[in-house]
């Protein structure tokens, strides 16, 4: 009964493991009341003929559940193990079923023949010859089991293990004891202080995050994977990664993107179930799931493009909303591939960033990616980035459509890092985020731009803003204003020259810190901007909530540019904007005719390769005086 509460004080009940494991509770439970029951039910005899059925009953009772039990302990070792497929094969089968089945008709016909026992009322209850029969088959069972334990010592870790086996060695011993000592009904008991070990060391509720159990967390995929490679055995680790997690969680909310990630979580759990493999599924929020399959022979490639086509019927309603899942998927064959968990954790971390888009990355091929080294190497990097010269700031250029020359220009980071070379912002600041060093690396730019104007006559060259990326995590550091201001003195900082560009993800932090940094900033003087509008889903309620004066509409818009739909959106997007009065910088423009359609539709900047590349402060520096000085203003530059 302890166990059971326990069971439901914790939330243990979702999930196949769980509902077995409160099942063989349960069963345990009715034996022990039916065998106490009966002990004052048969005694002393003569019997009247109440007690004689109840007896039947009691005992008919005890002897079909304990026998079921053991079977139920069985299958829930197959599933704590997570080796259930094993059980698929007609032989396995055969194996669980036949012996109960066997014992169930011994108890049937027990009610004409009375050979197992009989309860009467003079004899009270005795034992008959084919009771020998159930107790063979609960060895068969309770051997099997054992002997199956022991074989899957590797699965699991030590006191999972322990756990339990105990459960059989207690029984051992108990029915051992009840033998010797009928009275001492201590077999029951025993049971019990097993199950106690199970509920105290196995059942992790945590671990498990969707209604059905068939997804577990990303602690749980850390001590599988560890346990995988402390098998020695060849698996396969599958990384399936909504790269939209974040947008789409903010966008729909957490409750309907989780039904989003169980609808997901059951499809692939029904795409491998037809495998004869098993399969481990765990998710790592906000959008990553990672399964690691038993087999490293299986072909996982060609599941791929069904397994999409699927997902995109599945999810139809959400993109009739505009909501697309966008999913990438990676394959790291261990120990070939890699073998060290580290390794392997910052690869399903990182390997987006290794190379453009492709159907499914490998690990074998993307090991060999240029930036696989300074990917994996990426905290020296940053600590070298943050601590020595290694950090250089990049301008690009923004051109002014009203005034036709360039009025403000982005800063962008770049390392040039002595051992790994340059290494691209798109890869180590999303690496700076994951490893918590943004913080500092975002001071370091901070400094470097501050440093970079105060030693330039900006507004000499014709600038009259620079922008500054911050990061979601920089914002939301209490100091921020206070270090800001340090600087700003510092370097004698006009905040009116400066804005910063901040992307959506941060309307999912708004409130208190952040909130309160934004304005204590803009009353500062600062002014910010929304960064890659249109990657995400942000509404135009939300845009209102910041004080933000720019919005700067991303290069997927540009690049949709010329489409029929992406016309009428980025059409519509540059009147809803100028609506609300903001100011419009159009990124990623590389070609004449891009520019010249962005002009027509009376955006107020441009910024892209076809004017400039970012530049190196030197080259900025020229690049103005050749463009923003010497020629005239008006006639446009280039
Ligand atoms: P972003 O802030 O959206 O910066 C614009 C990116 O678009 C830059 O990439 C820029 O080089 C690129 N770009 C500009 N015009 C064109 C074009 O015509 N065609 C193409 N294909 N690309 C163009 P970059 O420098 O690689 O930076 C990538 C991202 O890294 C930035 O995107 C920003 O999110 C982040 N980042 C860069 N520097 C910093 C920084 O100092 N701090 C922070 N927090 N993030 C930074
Ligand atoms: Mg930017
Ligand atoms: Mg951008």
């Amino acid at each position: 009964m302890l166990t059971l509460w326990t069971c439901h004080v914790r939330k243990l009940t979702k999930g196949r493991t769980n509902r077995l494991f409160i099942a063989m509770a349960c069963m345990s439970l009715i034996c022990a009341i039916a065998d106490l029951w009966m002990e004052f039910v048969v005694n002393p005899v003569p019997l009247s003929r109440g007690q004689v059925i109840l007896g039947t009953a009691l005992s008919f009772t005890y002897k079909l559940l304990r026998n079921s039990s053991l079977v139920v302990y069985l299958i829930y070792i197959f599933s704590v193990t997570r080796t259930e497929y094993r059980l698929n094969t007609l032989g396995s089968q055969l194996f669980i079923w036949l012996p109960i089945m066997v014992a169930v008709g011994a108890l049937v016909q027990n009610f004409f023949t009375h050979n197992v026992f009989s309860v009467t009322a003079e004899g009270g209850y005795t034992r008959g010859p084919v009771l020998m029969l159930l107790y063979v088959i609960s060895y068969i069972y309770a051997l099997a089991g054992t002997g199956y334990c022991i074989y899957c010592r590797r699965y699991l870790v030590g006191s999972k293990w322990v756990a339990l086996i105990s459960v059989y060695v207690l029984t051992f011993a108990g029915v051992l004891i009840q033998m010797v000592k009928p009275h001492y009904l201590v077999e029951m008991f025993s049971t019990a202080v097993g199950l106690m070990f199970i509920l105290l060391l196995i059942m992790r509720p945590e671990e498990t995050l969707d209604g059905q159990g068939l997804v577990r967390d990303w602690n749980a995929y850390q001590d599988t994977l560890k346990r995988s490679l402390r098998s020695g055995r060849h698996f396969q680790i599958v990384v399936v990664e909504i790269m939209n997690a974040a947008e789409i969680r903010s966008y729909l909310g957490d409750k309907q993107f989780q039904s989003c990630i169980e609808t997901i979580a059951a499809e692939i759990s029904t795409l491998y179930s037809g495998l004869c493999v098993h399969v481990d599924q765990f998710f790592e929020i906000p959008g990553t799931f990672y399964l690691i399959l038993d087999n490293a022979e299986i072909d996982v490639k060609t599941l791929i493009p069904p397994f999409n086509r699927t997902i995109a019927e599945r999810m139809e309603d959400y993109a009739r909303q505009g909501v697309r899942f966008n999913l990438e998927y990676c394959l790291i064959k261990c120990p070939v591939d890699l073998k060290d968990f580290r390794e392997i954790i910052n690869f399903g971390h990182s390997f987006r960033y290794l190379r453009k888009p492709a159907e499914v990355y490998e690990a074998a091929d993307l090991i060999r990616e240029r930036n696989y080294g300074p990917l994996t190497n990426i905290k020296e990097i940053l600590n070298r980035a943050i601590t020595e010269d290694t950090l250089e700031m990049y301008f690009q250029p923004i051109y002014d459509i009203r005034t036709g020359g360039f009025r403000s220009a982005e800063a962008l980071a770049r390392l040039n890092d002595p051992v790994y070379g340059m290494v691209s912002p798109a890869l180590f600041i999303p690496a700076a985020e994951r490893v918590g060093m943004i913080v500092a690396l975002g001071y370091r730019i901070l400094e470097a731009v501050f440093s970079f104007m105060s030693q330039t006559d900006l507004g000499a060259l014709g600038i009259t803003r620079i922008e500054i990326n911050l990061s979601v995590a920089q914002c939301l550091q209490r100091e921020l204003p206070e270090r800001i201001r340090e600087l700003q003195e510092k370097y004698r900082i006009d905040p009116s020259q400066v804005n910063f560009e901040v992307t959506e993800t941060l309307f999912d932090n708004l409130g208190g810190i952040m909130d309160k940094n934004l304005r204590t900033l803009s009353d500062m003087g600062y002014t910010f901007s929304l960064d890659d509008y249109g990657v995400g889903y942000s509404n135009i309620q939300r845009l209102r909530a910041l004080p933000l004066s720019i919005i700067k509409i991303d290069k997927s818009m540009v690049d949709d540019m010329f489409t029929s739909d992406g016309e009428v959106i980025i059409e519509n997007t540059v009147r809803m904007m100028k609506g609300i009065r903001k100011e419009l910088v159009v990124e990623g423009v590389e070609t004449a005719k891009e520019a010249k359609a962005c002009e027509d539709l009376s955006c107020d900047y441009i910024q892209g390769f076809y004017y400039s590349r970012p530049l190196p402060a030197k080259e900025f520096v020229r690049f103005l005086s050749e463009h923003n000085v010497a020629a005239q203003p008006g006639n446009g530059t280039r």
